[in-house]
């Protein structure tokens, strides 16, 4: 038999978060677009969110095999409780994945087709790569947010070595950090593990995140969701990182990508209705919760503005309720604002009537405003989006920062200036198209992403 017959079967394992299945997801498609079977296993209880919320996902994309393991939580039980969730998965997850290895290997003796012979893992999720490693699979890492945060990540022990950090990430100076010459000072609180809101997050972050460095090592190659051009300098610290973003798929697979939440596509038709560049799109990613008081703010804000607003409020997106004022709220702006649950963000992004993206700056919503040369206001709430922020406003100069109050609440005033500033800087929007250009050269004919994405996927299979 030939080596090119040798690999056809690739497991992949996404961390169980909307933001890390996604790209995941979009990485199968395009690997199996090279033919290679793919495998894509989620914890059960992401899967159940995934297929409810995308009826025909199994049945049209048969090239992607979806498979569910347990998290070790009963199926009611509360998953934004960190600490329980990290502590679950870490104890029953990779005897759940050994078990799922073996399952397939008995299954397919005498079918060499069939047998996984090659795992990619969410380096997030790092342990998949100890129990490949341990099973003699051959392996590699994905790192789902930019490459600048994987270079901080991987210094950790360096950071606490040199008494930067403590042994629970907290800064131990305010100066800039520098881990390289080579790469620009990172701020002290742009660590990305920071949730400043929430000190017991913060703490399982870390705990999560100080793992991560020990993890890549089970890897020598790790495939980013970034492009060299974007962020030359952090892959030049990173021997093993491979840039292969924006991983983006073609529109015809748009209805694949896994939201955990079904899509509204009535607000497509609705900016339809609006002319080039005149819509304000606001939402806020798959995790961040707004206080009553930051909501109320915010839907006050967008209101004063007066111009067209597209916003994103997931059921769960306050801690507390705040049906009634938003019911009055939207009787108040129904000729200008619609609000949907849950949007197709990716083709919200790409429409010519939006003009700006208010964000809390995840790594994913930050690609796919890039790639579309969508102009940014920031918003950052927990993790990396400090980080993300930093290299939107102040290296690529594509957005600006909105402060908030000794409350944490960012006002009306604030939100209304800045967004009259972002959409009235020419500077702004001149590098917007400028990195929309780079990131579609990147993935196109020739692009480096292309190349690298090509390159890997030749070696894995050879
Ligand atoms: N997203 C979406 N519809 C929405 C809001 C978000 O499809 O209404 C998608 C968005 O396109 C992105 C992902 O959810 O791919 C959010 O990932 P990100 O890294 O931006 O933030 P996170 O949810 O991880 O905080």
């Amino acid at each position: 038999m030939s080596t090119m017959a040798k690999l056809k079967h690739v497991l992949v394992i996404p961390s169980p978060a909307q933001g890390h299945v996604t790209p995941l997801l979009k990485l199968s498609h395009c690997i199996a677009d090279y033919g290679v079977k793919v495998t894509f296993v989620n914890t059960e209880s992401i899967h159940a969110q995934v297929m409810a919320a995308n009826p025909g996902l199994d049945d049209e994309s048969r090239r992607i095999k979806f498979v569910a393991i347990p998290d070790g939580l009963e199926t009611d039980e509360e998953r934004r409780d960190s600490t329980k969730m990290v502590d679950s998965v870490l104890r029953v997850m990779p005897g759940h994945l050994q078990e799922l290895l073996e399952q397939v290997k008995q299954q397919s003796k005498g079918n060499e087709d069939e047998q996984i012979n090659f795992v990619i893992a969410d380096l997030t999720a790092g342990w998949v790569l100890e129990v490949a490693e341990r099973m003699g699979i051959e392996r590699a890492g994905f790192w789902p947010a930019s490459v600048s945060t994987l270079a901080l990540t991987l210094n950790i022990p360096k950071l606490i070595e040199d008494g930067v950090i403590d042994n629970k990430g907290c800064a131990l100076k305010n100066d800039l950090i520098t881990i390289s010459k080579d790469l620009p000072p990172y701020k002290s609180n742009d660590l990305t593990w920071s949730c400043p809101q929430d000190p017991t997050m913060q703490k399982d972050f870390f705990r999560c995140t100080s793992a991560i460095p020990g993890y890549s090592k089970h890897s020598t190659s790790v495939l980013c969701n970034s492009f060299h051009e974007l962020e030359a300098s952090a892959c030049s610290v990173i021997p093993g990182a491979l840039p292969i973003g924006p991983l983006i798929v073609s529109a015809s697979l748009f209805h694949l990508r896994g939201s955990l939440w079904s899509e509204d596509a009535t607000c497509l038709n609705w900016l339809d209705q609006h002319p080039a560049q005149s819509v304000i799109y606001v939402a806020f990613g798959s995790t961040t919760v707004f206080s009553q008081e930051q909501f109320y703010e915010l839907a006050l804000s967008l209101e004063q503005i007066g111009r067209p607003f597209l916003w994103v409020v997931r059921p769960d997106l306050t801690d507390g309720p705040v049906t009634e004022f938003h019911d009055r709220f939207l009787q108040r702006v129904r000729n200008y604002g619609k609000v949907v649950q849950w949007a197709p963000q990716e083709e919200v992004l790409a429409h010519p009537s939006v003009a700006c993206f208010f964000t809390h700056c995840g790594w994913n919503s930050t690609l796919e405003a890039l790639s579309n040369g969508v102009p940014l206001l920031c918003r950052p709430y927990f993790g990396d989006q400090f980080l993300d922020r930093s290299l939107i406003c102040d290296v690529w100069r594509v957005g600006l920062g909105v402060v908030s109050d000794e409350n944490g609440v960012t006002r009306r005033h604030e939100v209304r200036t800045k967004i009259l500033a972002v959409l009235g800087s020419d500077e702004i929007r001149a590098n917007c198209l400028r990195l929309k250009e780079m990131a579609r050269k990147s993935v196109g004919k020739g692009g480096s992403s292309l190349k690298n994405l090509q390159g890997f996927i030749k070696d894995m299979i050879a």
